[in-house]
């Protein structure tokens, strides 16, 4: 078991952070963004963004290699409807994607909006951890944060209705 702080300041323990939330035994601040047979999208848990998206696979894997070919169509065609609708909806020019397999939680893609004020940070792979953690420490955004999921989830309901 291991602690994890959340946007919210709560203190969980868990011993997988994604298991627990795709499982629905956590609740991410504002709920399911969007879900599919195989992925759960939900606002990061932990920095408060607007738009910042986590998609999580259901099954406890580690690697990108260990998705079934099901589960990679099903993946890229979330991510591509999630990019779209940040773009659509909250205007979101430019995202960085990135996930790392050897997490402590399971497999799980970040997808992290550019805002004006991060550039001050660089734009290289470097600059995301201390974007993170200024949003962390400098960001009372809440009410944002909550209306940019709340806005995804309804664009997401729409462009499912349409299939
Ligand atoms: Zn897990």
């Amino acid at each position: 078991m291991k602690e994890v702080t959340l946007a919210n300041g709560k203190i969980i323990k868990v011993d997988c952070l994604s298991c627990a939330i795709t499982s629905g035994k956590v609740e991410p601040d504002g709920g399911v963004i969007v879900e599919t047979d195989h992925f759960h999208a939900h606002q990061d848990v932990a920095y408060p963004i607007k738009g910042l998206v986590i998609v999580a696979s259901k099954r406890h894997i580690k690697c990108m290699d260990e998705l079934t070919e099901e589960e990679q169509l099903d993946y890229i065609k979330l991510i591509a409807k999630i990019r779209q609708a940040q773009r659509d909806i909250l205007g979101i020019e430019y995202v960085y994607f990135f996930y790392n397999e050897d997490t402590t939680h399971h497999f799980h893609l970040w997808m992290v909006p550019r805002y004006g004020w991060m550039y001050e940070f660089g734009r290289s792979v470097e600059s995301v951890r201390p974007v993170l953690l200024h949003a962390r420490k400098e960001k009372s955004n809440r009410e944002e944060v909550m209306e940019g999921i709340r806005l995804l989830k309804e664009e997401l309901k729409r462009k499912g209705r349409e299939g």
